[in-house]
């Protein structure tokens, strides 16, 4: 399952039907050779090898794994072949090269193993989540096929390993199983890495431990499974030794109430890292917030945003550190000037471990390293309780300087790409390299000695000795003076002005010029190698100290955005409200070239869903999402787009907004729609913030209307969630009168000479025009159809439209509703006053009425 490139001269080719789908995958000109009779002729398509990083790191992208086979050495032992063998196995999930990862997000590998329900057991599964260049490594164990879907939606994994069922198993029959989401890359496993004792004997040998106890696994044996099955599959994609493990942090337990529940749709509605419309960064919540200046920070910050917390004190200590950033301007841009030219240590240590990383890599973490003494002076004595993980940068870690030191003490401030052409180490560094290079510079002056008294021997005082790539050491002379050499010069090279000759004595120096610069190249190499080995042991402290810097950039950054923005912290407490004074949509502030109108929200115990009605284009949606991010941000720690918040923590953000089919899973718009509220009744509770944004709009009227009435009841009195309920049905506007925990608010739109002004400012009470119409004239709906759309629409409201009637429900959403005499015949009733007979004969009165209306 994975793609071979065979190194070959120059190039890296590919045979049989590998060269097939990369010729056309790459744009490469397929070739072919002669493969004798029995195979025939084998396609084959070629990369040139100096190109092979540009071209792996497309093919990952595309999802393929790569094989790299290289030549292991360079000149063959007699009448054999060069020695080859696999160099490198590349895999989506695995990779640690620069150019293949995207720099702020994880690129993540995932491992599941999967319980079938039973009669008595639901299904249970364990999953978990490595990102190799990072070293995070996240561990979970659950119920539920529909947690497990959620769970990958949301981890967005480059690849997924999952213990393939027996041939003989009812899974194995079913292709992709339910709990997969569909774009996912599924690779399926043999089973033995997931068995328990495989597993159990992979994590002992990878954190080197004689017994699991200390890693708390002993709740989650499936999860263990997963995870030892992820740790073999990482180690036979690294070619390491025996002794060098690709190093990962120990397994971080992820619980359920960690983090604020936010499925795939809400995620997806609320366009926190991706916009609906393009799937692109830019234009969602990360994009108009993101003001982090490394990528690591870069990464905390998406992962923030997609776990929100759920623990007050945990917000409250993240917000503590953005208050004081957000009030001392002067510290905020100190910090902000040591995190900016800082690496992505993370991942430089990483490589480091993985004997990937280049010298310019180890200077780099150098670099990082020396700056974490000026961030913790900085930080010291500002307060005095820091978040998890910040207060690793408070206590600074003398091992890491002494490294930082050990870095400088060796390697070049500027060092070459190439590893094996030297240039790397300081003198003064290793006696053995010190005396290779004192030889070297004889040889350097010999050669300098050697031009001086050719020229002063030949009078030519233009003769050179120089130096080529190819041709090594040579005598140039001019044309007119080429007749006049001694004789034992050996001519061995003619340009168009230019003579260039060899000489035994000097072919003989070039010889040991040559061996030594390959003897100190390589001493060279070996120092950087075993340098690359201390930094690679302390992968795990580098990374400590890492994760520190990301989460103050991503703090800092916080506090950037709400100081230039004019954000407020909000206050959190335990009494359940949504308070919000001046609120305004992140993005869409942002985007705006005119004002963006900020609007206030009131939601508590007893008023608990606000009905928002109002004209298409009125800014319904808008208000209810900012209502949304604003409570999403305060439980990420941050400030938010708001004069003055209070808030309760919240357990879940649902969101029903919009309508889209899934073809893909044989789903209907309307059906999307109804799974999505049934998941949002049957699952939220009275600590959740739902946004509803008109449901029932895919079905009949009546229908649509009537799902969308029960769905409001059952939220505001049974469920008991705060909850934004947009709609274009007036009818429900009539809900509030009787249920207490309900009340209307709309926006609101003016006519002015034809055209609709939106006012885009929410009010008390409920609206009573759609001006769908103005806005469908705004849209560009060519003026023949407004015309009758307006013709239409005038019948309609005057009751007299031809062909099948208007239902009342159709009638009442573009008009209010018509008096009607039954109505009002029967409000004049007083039944008190009434005996029996009277009743029965209003009753009957009112029933002809009710006809004669109709
Ligand atoms: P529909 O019923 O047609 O779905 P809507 O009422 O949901 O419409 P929105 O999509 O929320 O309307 O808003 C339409 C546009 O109005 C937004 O894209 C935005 O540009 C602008 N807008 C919304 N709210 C505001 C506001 N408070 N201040 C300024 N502009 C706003």
């Amino acid at each position: 399952d994975r793609v071979l490139l065979y190194r070959l001269g120059d190039f890296f080719e590919c045979f049989f039907e590998d060269a097939v789908e990369l010729s056309r995958v790459l744009e490469l000109t397929l070739t072919g050779k002669e493969g004798g009779k029995a195979i025939g002729r084998v396609p084959m398509a070629g990369i040139p090898h100096h190109a092979a990083e540009r071209y792996c790191a497309e093919l990952i992208r595309r999802g393929y794994s790569v094989a790299l086979c290289d030549q292991l050495e360079t000149t063959p032992a007699k009448g054999a072949l060069l020695k080859r063998g696999i160099t490198r196995v590349l895999t989506p999930g695995t990779v640690l090269e620069e150019g293949m990862l995207a720099a702020r997000r994880n690129n993540w590998l995932a491992a599941v193993v999967v319980e079938p329900a039973t009669a008595r057991h639901p299904l249970r599964w364990g999953l978990a989540s490595a990102d190799v260049s990072t070293g995070d490594v996240l561990v979970m164990e659950r119920n539920g096929s529909d947690a497990l879907h959620q769970q990958l939606a949301q981890l967005e994994a480059s690849e997924l390993l999952w213990a393939a069922p027996d041939e003989s198993s009812d899974e194995a029959s079913t292709g992709k199983p339910a709990w997969c989401p569909e774009r996912l890359r599924l690779s399926p496993m043999a089973r033995t890495p997931f068995s328990a004792p495989e597993a159990e004997q992979a994590l002992k040998t990878h954190y080197r431990l004689a017994g699991l106890d200390g890693l708390g696994l002993q709740e989650l044996p499936l999860a263990l499974r997963a995870f030892g099955g992820l740790l073999q599959y990482v180690n036979d994609t690294q070619p390491l030794d025996e002794e060098t493990r690709v190093p990962l942090d120990v397994p971080q337990i992820v619980h359920s109430g960690d983090a604020l529940v936010l499925d795939a749709q809400t995620r997806r509605n609320l366009e926190l890292t991706t916009t609906q419309r393009d799937g692109q960064l830019q234009g969602s919540l990360l994009w108009a917030i993101d003001q982090t200046l490394t990528a690591m920070g870069g990464r905390c910050l998406r992962r923030w945003l997609e776990a929100p917390l759920m623990d007050l004190q945990e917000i409250l200590l993240r917000q503590a550190v953005v208050s004081l950033l957000v009030q001392q301007r002067p510290l905020r841009q100190a910090l902000r000037r040591l995190l900016r030219p800082m690496g992505d240590l993370e991942r430089l240590a990483g490589r480091a471990g993985a004997g990937h990383a280049g010298a310019r890599d180890l200077v780099a973490i150098a670099d990082g390293l020396e700056r974490l003494p000026q961030l913790s002076a900085r930080l010291d004595n500002s307060l005095e309780h820091w978040p998890l993980g910040l207060d690793a940068l408070l206590t600074a870690n003398p091992a890491l300087s002494d490294l930082a030191s050990q870095i400088r003490h060796a390697l070049v401030d500027a060092p070459p790409l190439s590893l094996s052409e030297g240039g790397l180490i300081h003198d003064g560094v290793d006696p053995l390299l010190d005396g290779l290079r004192n030889q070297l510079d004889d040889q350097n002056a010999w050669l300098a000695e050697q031009e001086r008294l050719e020229r002063e021997r030949s009078g030519n005082s233009n003769l050179r000795l120089q130096y080529h790539r190819t041709f090594g050491y040579f005598l140039a002379v001019s044309k007119a003076k080429a007749s006049s050499v001694p004789d034992h010069w050996i001519r061995r090279q003619t340009l168009a002005n230019e003579e260039r000759f060899i000489t035994p004595e000097l072919k003989e120096r070039e010889g040991r010029i040559f061996q030594l610069r390959a003897r100190a190249c390589q001493r060279e190499y070996e120092l950087f190698c075993q340098l690359r080995e201390q930094v690679g042991l302390m992968a795990t402290p580098i990374r400590e100290a890492a994760r520190a810097i990301a989460s103050l950039d991503a703090l800092s950054a916080l506090a950037d955005t709400a100081a230039t923005r004019g954000w407020c912290a909000p206050e959190l407490n335990d009494e359940r409200t949504l308070h919000i004074e001046g609120g305004r949509h992140p993005v869409v502030e942002a985007v705006r070239d005119t004002p963006f109108i900020a609007n206030d929200t009131h939601l508590d115990d007893r008023r608990r869903m606000l009905l928002i009605t109002g004209p298409n284009m009125g800014g319904k949606s808008t208000y209810m999402r900012q209502n949304a991010l604003i409570a999403l941000l305060a439980h990420v720690g941050a400030f938010v787009p708001a004069r003055k918040v209070t808030l309760s923590c919240l357990d879940r953000i649902f969101t029903r907004i919009g309508s889209s089919d899934d073809l893909a899973s044989g789903r209907s718009t309307f059906m999307v729609e109804m799974t999505e509220t049934a998941n949002i009744l049957h699952n939220a509770t009275d600590r959740s913030l739902v946004l509803m944004d008109e449901i029932g709009r895919g079905t009949s009227t009546f229908d649509g209307l009537s799902i969308a009435w029960a769905t409001a009841l059952a939220l505001a009195n049974e469920v008991k969630a705060l909850t934004f309920f947009a709609t274009h049905y007036f009818e429900l506007t009539a809900l509030p009168d009787q249920h207490d925990a309900m009340a209307n608010v709309h926006l609101d739109a003016t006519e002015h000479e034809d055209h609709v002004v939106f006012l885009h400012q929410i009010q008390e009470g409920p609206a009573n025009r759609s001006f769908g119409l103005q806005v469908a004239k705004l849209a560009g709906v060519p003026d023949s159809i407004l015309r009758a759309a307006k013709d239409k629409l005038g019948e309609l409201e005057s009751g007299q439209s031809q062909g099948p009637a208007p239902t009342q429900t159709e009638l009442s959403l573009v008009t209010p509703q018509q008096p009607s005499a039954a109505l009002e015949a029967l409000k004049a009733l007083d039944p008190d006053e009434l005996s029996a007979k009277e009743a029965l004969d209003r009753i009957y009165q009112l029933k002809q009425k009710l006809d004669d209306d109709s």
